[in-house]
């Protein structure tokens, strides 16, 4: 048994954990980080990155099936699968170099193994024992399933999906959360038959109901189907097919089943409550300053409760480490982290939606939604959608919604909006630049503060 130190260990090098890791090393920390796979964590090695550049890859397909419309001849031939996932792999294999380099050079010890938290700040890794003066615990999250619902041959959770290496004629996407959604979108785009299954009333309804129904609207005229308000019951498969019934009494025949009912924390069998970690659901339990049940011992990322994104963990990561290091950084609320749901079209909000603003402040809020026909850019791309925003009567902008192609990338004004607490009259005289998408932003905070301009 060999015994080592530091001033902070750090179980799991997912985003949260290995950006806790550098600011650590940065404000002059000595830092152990354990990690059983890749640092970088799902993220990088079967997250936002490979699925992100799967659907560059799909919106490269779709404007090469439009390019006619525009004036651009063009054929699609195909979907070559083997070189979309060498162009996948390469950025993520640029992406995981980088991020080791950057590690190395903080002099961050990086620990392969798996670990498991022991009493007195401690995480043993086989025989050896890892100390820290602090202990973070950022063991990330799996895919969840439903009871009965074997993950196996035909029916695969994201990881599976991402390995996949046909495009299937027809899939079925078990829940139209982020996950699923994005994957309808490659997949439709790539050729295939799509049917997503949801539980729930709506696609991704935890966002605005306007943006789903926009949403929803979008897809069925990309001929995707969703089966929106009934259960799954059961599924049945041969080496050749799938075949997916819900409760309605309808069988759906495909080729795989995907299942994107959401992440659960990784914390079993992992020592957190033998060393009196609290839990709860299987999420760890911790205060306002990410501080977990044990002093000295704290937990970032999919493993805390809310919001399961990177950007989330980064943010913590660091919050953590600052923390640590003694100095006061300030809680970043999750009503101010921004979502991106990466289909086509995109959704992105930041904020309280219309119904969460009208439970909190009952009629004192104002909605006003823009339509993306009215905004230049958005008609040159060819894309339909909408923004809407919603201010406190007097007060603030409170939610930041939008859906269309492309508007995750405006989301950081609406974080900037909803983060500082500004009134449409702040916002109103700055200038967006034309034509941009960003104008149909500008448009709403104008309509807002009572002076429209491209808009009654
Ligand atoms: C398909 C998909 C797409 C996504 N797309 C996005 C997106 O576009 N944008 C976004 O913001 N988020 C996205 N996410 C979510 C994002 O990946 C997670 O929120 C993020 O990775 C969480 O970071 P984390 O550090 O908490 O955990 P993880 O990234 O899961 O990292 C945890 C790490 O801990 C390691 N580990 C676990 N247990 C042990 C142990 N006992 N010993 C040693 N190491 C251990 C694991 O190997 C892993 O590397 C996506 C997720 C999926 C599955």
């Amino acid at each position: 048994m060999t015994d080592h130190t530091a001033d902070v260990v750090i179980l799991g090098g997912g985003s949260g954990g290995y950006a806790a890791a550098i600011r650590a090393a940065e404000l002059g920390k000595s830092v152990i980080l354990i990690e059983k796979d890749k640092v970088g964590g799902t993220c990088l090695h079967r997250g936002c990155i490979p699925t992100k550049a799967l659907l560059h890859a799909a919106e490269v397909a779709d404007h090469v099936r439009d390019a006619g419309a525009v004036g651009v001849t063009a054929t699609l031939e195909g979907i070559d699968i083997a070189r979309v996932t060498t162009y996948r792999e390469g950025i993520v294999a640029k992406k995981f170099k980088g991020l080791e380099g950057l590690v190395k050079a903080r002099g961050i010890t990086v620990v392969a193994g798996e670990g498991r938290l022991a009493p007195d700040r401690s995480v043993t890794v086989g025989d050896d024992v890892y100390r820290g003066g602090d202990v973070i615990l950022a063991t990330g999250s799996y895919s969840r399933t439903l009871p009965g619902l074997e993950i196996g041959g035909r029916v695969l959770t994201s990881d599976g999906a991402l390995a996949l290496e046909e495009i299937p004629e027809r899939v079925v996407i078990l829940g139209g959360g982020v996950i699923g959604v994005e994957f309808a979108s490659v997949w439709r785009s790539f050729g295939a038959e799509v049917t997503v299954v949801e539980a729930l009333d709506h696609l991704v309804p935890n966002e605005d109901i306007a943006l789903s129904k926009a949403l929803e609207r979008a897809f069925r005229k990309r001929g995707i189907t969703a089966k929106l308000g009934v259960r799954f019951a059961g599924v049945t498969q041969t080496d050749a097919a799938v075949s997916v019934a819900l409760e309605d009494g309808t069988a759906i025949e495909a080729n795989y089943l995907l299942v994107a009912v959401g992440r659960g924390p990784a914390t079993a069998g992992l020592g957190f409550e033998e060393a009196g970690v609290a839990i709860e659901r299987g999420f760890v339990t911790v205060d306002g300053r990410l501080q977990t049940s044990v002093p000295h011992v704290w937990a970032v990322g999919d493993i805390v409760p809310g919001l399961q994104l990177a950007h989330r963990g980064f943010q913590q990561g660091i919050f953590a480490a600052e923390q640590i290091a003694g100095l006061s950084p300030v809680a970043i609320p999750e009503s101010t982290i921004p979502r991106v749901t990466y289909s086509s079209p995109e959704v992105a909000s930041v904020g309280l939606t219309e119904a969460q603003a009208r439970e909190l402040h009952g009629d004192a809020v104002v909605a006003y939604e823009y339509n993306l026909a009215g905004n230049g850019k958005s008609e040159i791309l060819g894309t339909a959608g909408i923004v809407k925003v919603i201010r406190q009567v007097d007060g603030p902008v409170v939610g930041v919604h939008m859906v269309g192609d492309r508007v995750g990338e405006l989301i950081t004004e609406g974080q900037l909006a909803v983060g500082w607490e500004a009134h449409p009259e702040d916002l109103a005289p700055l200038i967006h630049a034309h034509p941009t998408q960003s104008e149909a932003l500008g448009e709403a905070f104008l309509a807002l503060a009572g002076k429209p301009l491209h808009a009654l």
